[in-house]
């Protein structure tokens, strides 16, 4: 019988039916009914400045509770949601979500600013800016309440496209991170090009930063670089006290990493943001 089939046919049917792609057809479901049910969640890290008083900014990160999984982490399912189109639901999600809870805090005297990964798929949207300007407005948040954070992969992929963007980002006065700088051979002379506001350095470099002499210079060169720029930089991946140390002495602007906190759901990062106000910062040693 198989015989019979030609080498096309085959193939198709292979595709179709192959373990891997029912489990993507399957995750494919279960996260466009997760989406629209609402049962995704965000968890919040935080970024706090090395020098001076101001209320940490917080990161939201997705993750799915899942009735059989557990708990399913972005890295499992993101790279499916960019090649199927859901990233763009799942976005728009993520946009409304985290500016709901941004002005909760705020009506609760916790004027945090809030950043949210978003995806250049999204850049491409027609509506994208005027949605952007209508979520903020609704939940009547002050100006550079919001940081967009995109990877520079992302953005590299069509530059163009993403600079005429970001110019009219810019005017919505939302802030602009380029998110795991380092790893996506932009061209520093383009960046210049880009109307951004921080850049975030990839973790890679900061956990490597003690044991290769190679990280510990491109992160001084980069923090240099982005403040000869006018850029302020967010180091990611902080897990000790030796890190935030030569951080700090590099002049970064804002830690984020374990030492400062791992991402906690709401109730629990409403209550560090709390302690935070009250005592200061207790990093997780
Ligand atoms: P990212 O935006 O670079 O986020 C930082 C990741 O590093 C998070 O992983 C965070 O939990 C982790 N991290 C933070 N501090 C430390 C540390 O000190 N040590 C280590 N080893 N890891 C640390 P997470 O939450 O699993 O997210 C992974 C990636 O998934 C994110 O990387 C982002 O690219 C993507 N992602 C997360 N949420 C969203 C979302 O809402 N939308 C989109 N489009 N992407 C998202
Ligand atoms: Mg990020
Ligand atoms: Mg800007
Ligand atoms: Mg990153």
């Amino acid at each position: 019988h198989h015989a019979k089939n030609n080498k096309m046919d085959t193939m198709v049917y292979q595709s179709l039916l192959d373990e891997h792609s029912l489990e993507r057809l399957s995750l494919f479901n279960e996260l466009n009914e997760a989406i629209t049910t609402g049962t995704l969640e965000l968890y919040y890290q935080p970024q706090v400045v090395t020098h001076g008083e101001g209320i940490p900014s917080l990161e939201a990160l997705i993750r799915w509770p899942h009735p059989v999984k557990g708990m399913v982490f972005p890295d499992r399912f993101i790279p499916m949601a960019e090649d199927s189109g859901l990233i763009i639901p799942m976005t728009w999600w993520v946009l409304e979500s985290a500016m709901e809870q941004c002005a909760a805090w705020h009506r609760a005297g916790l004027p945090v600013t809030v950043a949210v990964n978003f995806s250049a798929h999204c850049l491409q949207e027609d509506d994208i800016v005027q949605r952007i300007a209508d979520c903020i407005k609704r939940h009547n948040l002050p100006d550079h309440s919001l940081v967009l954070e995109i990877t520079e992969s992302m953005i590299m992929a069509d530059p163009h496209q993403a600079s005429t963007v970001l110019l009219e980002i810019d005017k919505l006065k939302v802030d602009v991170s380029i998110d795991d700088f380092g790893t996506g051979h932009s061209s520093l002379a383009y960046l210049k090009h880009l109307l951004v506001d921080e850049l975030k350095i990839d973790r890679s470099f900061v956990m490597g930063m003690h044991e290769h002499k190679n990280d510990e210079v491109i992160v001084r060169t980069v923090i240099s670089m982005a403040h000869n720029m006018g850029l302020r930089v967010v180091a990611e991946g902080v897990e000790t006290r030796r890190d935030w140390d030569a951080l700090t002495a590099m002049n970064c602007d804002r830690i984020q990493g374990y030492f400062i906190s791992r991402p906690l759901p709401v109730e629990q990062i409403t209550r560090w943001l709390e302690a935070f106000v009250r005592d200061g910062l207790q990093p997780d040693e």
